[in-house]
């Protein structure tokens, strides 16, 4: 069966479309321009031989002998986003949908950006298949993140400031929203995760579910059998949402998305959507799981990883949670700060402080579990990034 949403864009009662009526006729431009590139033969093998070629796709997937060793349970495998070009599976999606832009007669792609990971990536696809690019960044997140707005300015793409609000991710959301509206005809809006109205939360699934066909195959290669565990971070849901779609049909692995228990429990200490005061609300255009307050207002959330630091996740992992078929855990800033240590002194691999949070479940529950039993981890990105951050939040001079 496939794991689409149905007619309307719904993943059992989560997504369908929340927008004003005028990105109603984009919306659905997009839905047929999306459902003709998957029967389009020429569309599907460019995308594949871009995801070779430029991205360095299949990422493998290596079994992390030391580290298993030293915690002395479980094999635990890494499928390595990490080494994707841009380093996160970010390109994946962007790659795709920058693709789509083009066959769609888009000459101009727009993206909002908080850490700047998700700009980076869609400044790379225009700039090499030749759009336009304008990312809007909250002015604070310009100055936390100033090495992505450098490198996003490097490839071309506008960088622009916003002032509004908090000055962070969502303010910068509401203006990509407005200038997608007023610029409709020549420009696709290039989402970072799968969130956002119908079809977005689908397509960007899709785009990402490279990770988990690539993991299927290569794990029962190596293995002839299927692993007892799958952990992906989650942040608005792409990369667990990219891996788990594989393993979903089959029961009997078990599927785990690690949020970011931040600081502690109290709202706005964290960022985890299935703890806490988080139920089912509207935010940017999709019904889905939501921190929120008694009013219905947004609450503010803290995760040392900026990439986890979202208070809604996708409606397609919301149903999973319904269904029980992924279980969702939180692990906090200092249990990521260890397990981002961990990996770099067992194996030589830095982890995005993202991912690491996946890393640190893992190395929580491989000890209690038999010595031939299997977790495969995604490891959506790698740690270049978070250098400084590390640095400071553990006082250290570089
Ligand atoms: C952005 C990001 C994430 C979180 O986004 P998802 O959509 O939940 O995958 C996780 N890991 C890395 C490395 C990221 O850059």
């Amino acid at each position: 069966m496939r794991p689409a949403p149905d007619k309307r864009g719904y993943f059992g009662a989560y997504g369908g479309v929340f927008v004003p009526e005028t990105l109603m006729t984009p919306l659905l431009e997009l839905e047929k321009a999306y459902a003709k590139a998957c029967r389009d033969r020429d569309f599907q093998t460019r995308l594949a031989e871009l995801a070779e070629r430029y991205v360095g796709r299949p990422t493998p997937l290596y079994r992390a002998r030391r580290l298993s060793a030293e915690l002395g349970g479980a094999q635990i495998w890494l499928k390595r986003e990490d080494l994707c070009h841009t380093g996160a599976h970010k390109i994946n999606n962007a790659l795709g949908q920058a693709l789509l832009a083009r066959e769609m007669g888009k000459h101009r792609v727009i993206a909002e950006t908080g850490a700047g990971q998700h700009g980076v990536a869609v400044a790379t696809a225009a700039a090499l298949l030749g759009l336009e690019c304008r990312v809007y960044m909250g002015s604070e997140d310009m100055r936390r993140q100033r090495p992505n707005v450098w490198r996003m300015r490097l490839m071309g793409a506008e960088v622009v400031p916003v002032e509004a609000g908090s000055r962070t991710l969502k303010d910068a959301i509401n203006e990509a929203l407005r200038d997608w509206v007023t610029n409709v005809n020549g420009t696709h809006y290039l989402l970072g995760s799968v969130l956002g109205p119908h079809p977005f939360p689908m397509i960007v699934r899709d785009f990402q579910a490279v990770i988990g066909r690539e993991a299927f195959g290569q794990f029962r290669k190596d293995t002839r059998g299927l692993p007892d565990l799958v952990v992906a971070c989650v942040g608005g849901g792409s990369n667990a949402a990219g891996i788990f779609t594989a393993f979903v049909p089959h029961e009997r692995v078990r599927l785990v998305g690690v949020e970011a228990g931040g600081v502690g429990s109290e709202d706005g200490q964290h960022a985890a959507r299935f703890a806490g005061s988080a139920r089912p609300g509207v935010l940017h255009g999709t019904y889905t799981w939501l921190l929120q307050d008694l009013d219905g207002q947004v609450l503010p959330t803290h995760s040392v990883s900026a990439g986890l630091d979202y208070p809604a996740v996708g409606p397609e992992l919301a149903m999973w949670r319904d269904s029980a078929r992924v279980s969702f855990t939180q692990v906090d800033d200092r249990e990521a700060l260890g397990a981002f240590h961990l990996l770099a002194e067992s194996e030589g691999i830095i982890p995005a402080l993202e991912s690491a949070h996946a890393v640190a479940y893992a190395a929580k529950v491989a000890p209690a579990m038999p010595l031939k039993a299997h977790i495969i981890v995604n490891l959506s990105g790698r740690g270049d990034k978070d250098l400084d951050e590390v640095a400071r939040v553990e006082g250290r001079e570089l």
